[in-house]
């Protein structure tokens, strides 16, 4: 339109005065000639704008950017090539997606009225599969729902000994090691067990002054001398019986007796009948496994959602079928800089002594994550980086989707965008129809990455 003045004044090189003047005049003959040429001019200005505008239009209306069913009403309502045949691409049947007409008719295997395909669905990998057709094809739409999930973390484990639960022996002075009764490791003691006796010369020694100290405690001297002497063997080791013992006896003891102040498994033993050990040396290691810890290694993605006190479920290869309740304790505040792993440990109490350590183990933590979007896992097709459902939109129509995928719980997968409540989606069979797209499409849906969500 805006074209048509700019025409006027190109067809007319010189202003025009006499345009008041009398029919018949030669100026008179000159403007109709004009006029003429103008409005052939509007009209072939009208002309290329609706050309220019139809398809962004249509392209608005079918609305790649709009609501998904606008694409197969618009398509639906229009009568087969009636005035629009610029956007139809080709004529399909939707019962026999292999029918593929330059014009609108009938289909050669049915009969049916043929479908139009517009450019718009085309590139945007719609299909046609009429709904009576689908049972043959094992294709199955599913609505999408919001359900509650639940969703299962699991980790490989290993069990390890409470650390808080660990003692070890060592002696406050040095000697001979005689009569060791703890002869391997992995041997359970029980708190007053014996372990070994110890000769020692100091402590001998000491056992000499006590004894002589006592003989003169009449005085008040004496008093503080065995009580000096008393202390120094109870600080040695010797318990209160042994010292109550030696009184009653007269005589040093040669081979004192040292037994385990805790109950335990002995993981660590340093030490062999007859040997020299030194002040501080550690002979053994104990650890009281009433209680076990479980170490799971958590990939640092799944980690943010562990939290402390939560269930946790651990099965172990060596007791198959069996399944050990715990909650988490404690999350690491480290990753481990090689596996990209982040530490959560698991007390298990262990009264039966089950659970050895170094075992492992399988952990799975459960989180209730609450109502959420789902569809069956089998209705997202994975390509590349990519996930893609195909909605039905109606009217034999399958339009591949991108979605976003969130946690996965059994059969379910959440989807965290892409589509909504009450949608259909193919569940079953949705391999094919993205063979059927894939090859029906133009190609762009499928080929970049096109954001039509
Ligand atoms: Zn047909």
């Amino acid at each position: 339109m805006t074209g048509a003045p700019e025409d006027r004044g190109s067809t007319d090189p010189a202003p025009d005065p006499g345009s008041d003047a009398a029919p018949g005049s030669p100026s008179n003959a000159r403007e109709r000639r004009r006029a003429r040429r103008v409005s052939v001019a509007a009209l072939g200005g009208l002309v290329v704008v609706a050309i220019a505008c139809w398809r962004p239009l249509v392209a608005w209306f079918t609305g790649s950017s709009g609501e998904p069913g606008s694409t197969s009403s618009v398509a639906e309502r229009a009568p087969i090539g009636a005035g629009r045949g610029g956007d139809v691409s080709y004529y399909t049947c939707s019962m026999h997606p292999s029918v593929h007409a330059r014009e609108p008719g009938k289909c050669p295997i049915c009969a049916m009225d043929l479908t139009p395909v517009t450019g718009d669905e085309e590139r945007a990998g719609v299909i046609r599969i009429a709904e009576d057709r689908r049972g043959l094809l094992g294709i199955r739409t599913t609505r999408v729902v919001r359900a509650p999930i639940d969703v299962e973390i699991t980790a490989k484990g290993r069990l390890v000994v409470d650390e808080s639960r660990l003692h070890d022996i060592a002696l406050k002075l040095g000697g001979f090691i005689g009569d060791l009764r703890v002869n391997a490791s992995g041997q359970t003691v029980t708190r007053g067990d014996m372990l070994f006796t110890l000769y020692s010369p100091e402590l001998y020694a000491a056992e000499q002054e006590y004894l002589i100290a006592r003989q003169g405690a009449d005085a008040m001297r004496g008093e503080r001398l065995v009580h000096a002497a008393e202390t120094r063997l109870r600080l040695w080791g010797m318990s209160e019986d042994q010292v109550a013992v030696l009184a009653q006896r007269g005589e040093p003891i040669e081979r004192v007796p040292f037994s385990s102040p805790v109950s335990g498994v002995v993981i660590e033993k340093n030490v062999v009948d007859g040997a020299a050990v030194a002040i501080g040396q550690r002979l053994f290691r104990i650890a009281d496994l009433d209680e076990i810890w479980v170490e799971a290694d958590v990939y640092e993605a799944d980690l943010p959602r562990i939290a402390r006190h939560m269930p946790a479920a651990i099965t172990l290869d060596y007791l198959p079928g069996k399944t050990f309740e715990g909650r988490v304790a404690f999350v690491y505040p480290y990753l481990d800089p090689a596996s990209r792993t982040g530490r959560v440990r698991i007390a298990l109490p262990n009264p039966r002594r089950e659970l050895v350590p170094d075992m492992y183990a399988t952990v799975a933590f459960k989180l209730r994550l609450g109502p959420r979007l789902v569809v069956p896992i089998s209705a997202v097709i994975y390509t590349g980086p990519r996930r893609v459902v195909f909605v039905d939109l109606g009217n034999g129509a399958l339009r591949p989707r991108d979605v976003v995928i969130g946690a996965r719980s059994g059969d379910l997968v959440e989807i965290a965008s892409g589509l909504a409540e009450g949608d259909a989606v193919v569940s079953a069979g949705n391999f094919l129809v993205a063979a059927e797209s894939r090859i029906r499409s133009a190609g762009s849906f499928w080929e970049d990455r096109h954001d039509d969500r």
